[in-house]
C-alpha cells in the first residue's frame, strides 16, 4: 500500500485519460460510443466512467481511485452527499422484513434513517449502546442483514470497537457499514478491522474546504456493484465540478489532518480544565472513558469535540456567540473552525423526543479547523471566561 500522501496525489493517475497534469473537468452528461457493442457494454459496467454521468464520470472515477487506496478497499464509489451514500447503500442491501442494527449515538440523519425511514419501509431496527460490544451480539436476530456503526460518533465522540462488531457480524453472515467521516482514513481504516463497507460525508474532511456536498462508499467490488445498481435508480449523482473539487481537496488531506488532530487535542485539553465546563467529549483525552480503545484503533483523534457547560443551553449558546474564529454552522471538517448546537441543528431530521434521547441540550460541537493552535485555544478560553463572568453576575 502507498503512503497516504503519495496516494492522495497519485492514486488516480491511471484514470487520467490524457496527459493533463491537473485532471480536466468532464462537464458532460453523456459520452459517445464508437459502436453498438461498446455502447451496450457501457450500460452494464459497474462504476463505469464514460457512458452517462449518472452511471459514472472520469471525475467520479478519480475520486474513487484515491478513496479506495486510502481506505485499503477493493473499490469505491461517489454519491451526491453523505446521506445519499447511506440511503443508497441501505436501500441496496436490505428489503422489507429485514432487520438492521444501529447505534444510539450517531449522526442525526443516520438516526432518522434507523428510527423513521426504515421502519416505514417495513425494515425493523434496533439501536444499541455502541460502548458495549456485546450489545451488538444481543441485538442480532435471524433477520438481521446490516449493522451500521459510526466511530467516533457525532457529536458525542463515543467509540465503537470495530474489530468486535465486525467479528460478531461476520459470525452471523451480516454486513457491516461504518461511517468514517469523523476519523478519515488518515486516523482510522475500518476495513483493517474487518468492516465491510466504509462511507463518508465527503462534505467534511475529505473535501476539507466547506465548498462541496459529496459522499463516498468504499468496500468490496461485489457489494459496491449492488449499491451501484441501486444508485442508478436513486440518482443521487455528484456533479463533475464537485467531484473535481473533492479530488482537489483530497490531495491535501494528509497535510490537513495532523493540524486538525493537534487543534482538537489542544482545545479539548484547555476547555476540560475550565470552570465553566462540566465535560469535554474527546477521545484523545486520557479521561475519555474509551480512550484506550480509541488509541488502539485510531492514529489520531480528529478535530471535533463536544463541550458541555455548567449553565446548560443558555451558557452553550452564549459561548457560541462569543467565539471569534469558529462561526455558527452546521458543518465540520473544513480548514475554518465551525461551532454548532447539535440539538437545534437536528430538528429537521428528528423529533424533539428523539433529539432529547440523543444529545444533551447544552452540548456545543466544536470543529477545529487548521488555524494556528494558540489562536484557537486563546479564543475558546476567552469566550469561556466571558460566559463564566456573565453567569456569576446573573
Ligand atoms: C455530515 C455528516 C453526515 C451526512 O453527510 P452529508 O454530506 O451532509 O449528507 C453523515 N455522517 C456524519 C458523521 C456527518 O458528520
Amino acid at each position: 500500500m502507498l503512503g497516504t500522501t503519495t496516494a492522495t496525489v497519485h492514486a488516480d493517475r491511471h484514470v487520467h485519460p490524457d496527459r493533463a497534469v491537473a485532471p480536466p473537468i468532464y462537464q458532460t452528461a453523456a459520452f459517445s460510443a464508437a459502436d453498438s457493442e461498446t455502447f451496450a457494454q457501457g450500460a452494464v459496467e459497474p462504476r463505469g466512467k464514460d457512458f452517462y454521468t449518472r452511471f459514472g464520470n472520469p471525475n467520479h472515477a478519480q475520486v474513487a481511485a484515491v478513496v479506495a487506496e486510502l481506505e485499503g478497499t477493493e473499490a469505491a464509489m461517489v454519491t451526491a452527499s453523505g446521506m445519499a451514500a447511506l440511503t443508497t447503500a441501505v436501500l441496496a442491501l436490505v428489503s422489507a422484513g429485514d432487520h438492521v442494527i444501529g447505534q444510539k449515538s450517531t449522526y442525526g440523519g443516520t438516526a432518522s434513517v434507523l428510527l423513521n425511514l426504515l421502519p416505514r419501509l417495513g425494515v425493523s431496527t434496533t439501536l444499541v449502546d455502541q460502548r458495549d460490544p456485546d450489545a451488538f451480539e444481543r441485538a442480532v436476530t435471524p433477520k438481521t442483514r446490516l449493522v451500521l456503526v459510526e466511530t467516533p460518533s457525532n457529536p458525542l465522540l463515543q467509540i465503537t470497537d470495530l474489530r468486535a462488531v465486525a467479528d460478531v457480524a461476520r459470525a452471523h453472515g451480516v454486513l457491516t457499514l461504518a461511517d468514517n467521516t469523523f476519523a478519515t482514513p488518515l486516523n482510522q481504516r475500518p476495513a483493517e478491522y474487518g468492516i465491510d463497507v466504509v462511507w463518508h460525508s465527503a462534505t467534511k474532511y475529505l473535501n476539507g474546504h466547506s465548498d462541496v456536498s459529496a459522499g463516498v462508499l468504499a468496500g468490496p467490488a461485489e457489494v459496491l456493484d449492488r449499491v451501484w445498481d441501486t444508485s442508478l435508480l436513486t440518482g443521487a449523482t455528484l456533479g463533475p465540478i464537485d467531484a473535481w473539487l473533492l479530488l482537489r481537496g483530497m490531495r491535501t488531506l494528509p497535510l490537513r489532518m495532523p493540524r486538525h488532530n493537534a487543534n482538537g487535542q489542544a482545545l479539548a485539553e484547555a476547555l476540560s480544565e475550565h470552570p465553566a465546563v462540566t465535560r469535554v467529549h474527546y477521545p484523545g483525552l486520557a479521561s475519555h472513558p474509551q480512550h484506550k480503545l480509541a488509541a488502539h484503533q485510531m492514529n489520531g483523534f480528529g478535530g471535533v469535540l463536544g463541550v458541555e457547560f455548567t449553565g446548560g443551553f443558555d451558557m452553550a449558546d452564549a459561548f457560541l456567540g462569543l467565539l471569534h474564529y469558529p462561526v455558527r454552522s452546521a458543518s465540520l471538517g473544513g480548514v475554518e473552525s465551525l461551532a454548532v448546537h447539535p440539538a437545534s441543528m437536528w430538528r429537521g431530521m428528528l423529533s424533539d423526543q428523539q433529539i432529547t434521547e440523543a444529545v444533551p441540550p447544552g452540548l456545543v460541537r466544536l470543529a477545529a479547523g487548521t488555524e494556528d493552535t494558540a489562536d484557537l485555544v486563546a479564543d475558546a478560553l476567552a469566550a469561556a471566561d466571558a460566559i463564566l463572568v456573565a453567569n456569576r453576575r446573573a
